[in-house]
């Protein structure tokens, strides 16, 4: 992951601080190539023209160019630029409220969703290997696909999480309301709502999501977004986030090729930040989303 765009960016960077000064068309000059570099690598076009845009302003603008230093300070402004790109803070989930607090998880099929709907129920309850020490229920909320909620009921005992009972021929806004119900009843902490996913963004998909949305007022609406579809990615998220109120984004499959566009560009399309990374299929391959060490990994 980042390979390629690190590669590039660390051969513009090269260049800018092997010389001793630097001309403001040296400066564009070496932009130009950050902006091609970051669209190779599936940034998003208007994010990456701001990038560039915000970062050439400040590198000509202050007292850059006449300093000792001016490639390392270019380089420097580049850095703080990716982080804040990247989403600047780390975040947490906010689940201080009144229990159970519902996380509702949205996505395509295939994105990775269920994986990561138990990857992080896994986290939070400290059941086989996790972390915290929360009580976590979780539900299937998916009547389309066969099998989704057998799969969250053996994803459940493969990490010591409940599951909610699957009772056949149930729709999806009922299923949430039982699962409220039931957490509520039973003491849980958290909610976790694995939502059905489709192949494409569809209508019918987002009317369901919204249905549910209403009637579990979920803490936390995580979109789960599969780093390797690149520009397709950040389509989907941009179409996600104008009809859910996402409070933050999950992106899978971090342990593969992704050329690093849909990380890059999330939180300038979704305005929500990066909470976790997937990194492989097993139930503890899920990291948090660090900004700071990402620039890091990018820069070199
Ligand atoms: P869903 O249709 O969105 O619920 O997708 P699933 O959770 O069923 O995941 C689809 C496939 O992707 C499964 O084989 C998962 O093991 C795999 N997967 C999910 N997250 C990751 C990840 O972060 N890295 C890798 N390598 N595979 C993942």
């Amino acid at each position: 992951m980042f390979d390629s765009l690190s590669d590039r960016l660390g051969g513009v960077f090269d260049r800018l601080r092997g010389r001793g000064a630097l001309t403001e068309a040296d400066v564009r000059g070496a932009m130009r190539e950050v902006r091609i570099a970051l669209l190779e690598a599936d940034v998003a076009l208007p994010v990456a023209r701001d990038f560039v845009e915000k970062v050439t302003e400040q590198a000509v603008g202050q007292n850059v160019l006449r300093s000792v230093t001016p490639g390392q300070q270019v380089v420097k402004i580049v850095n703080d630029a990716l982080v804040e790109m990247l989403g600047a803070d780390e975040s947490e989930l906010n689940l201080g409220v009144t229990p159970p607090a519902v996380v509702m998880m949205v996505g395509l099929q295939g994105s990775g969703k269920t994986t990561t709907t138990a990857k992080i129920a896994k986290r939070l309850s400290g059941g086989a290997g996790g972390r915290d020490r929360k009580k976590v229920l979780m539900a299937s909320l998916d009547v389309n696909r066969p099998n989704a909620q057998e799969q969250l009921a053996v994803l459940g005992e493969q990490t010591e999480v409940a599951t909610l009972p699957i009772v056949a021929g149930q729709q999806p806004v009922d299923i949430a309301r039982r699962a409220i119900q039931a957490a509520k009843l039973q003491g849980y902490d958290v909610l976790m709502l694995d939502t059905a996913g489709r192949l494409h963004v569809d209508q019918a998909l987002m009317d369901e999501m919204k249905a549910v949305a209403d009637i579990a007022k979920p803490q936390e609406i995580l979109l789960v977004v599969d780093s390797l579809t690149g520009q397709d990615a950040v389509n989907v998220a941009t179409s996600f986030s104008e009809q859910v109120p996402l409070t933050g984004v999950v992106l899978t499959r971090m342990d593969g090729d992704a050329r690093g566009g849909a990380a890059l560009s999330m939180r300038a399309v979704t305005g929500k930040p990066i909470k976790f990374a997937g990194t492989g299929e097993k139930l503890d391959a899920l990291e948090g989303f660090h900004p700071s060490r990402i620039a890091g990994r990018i820069l070199g």
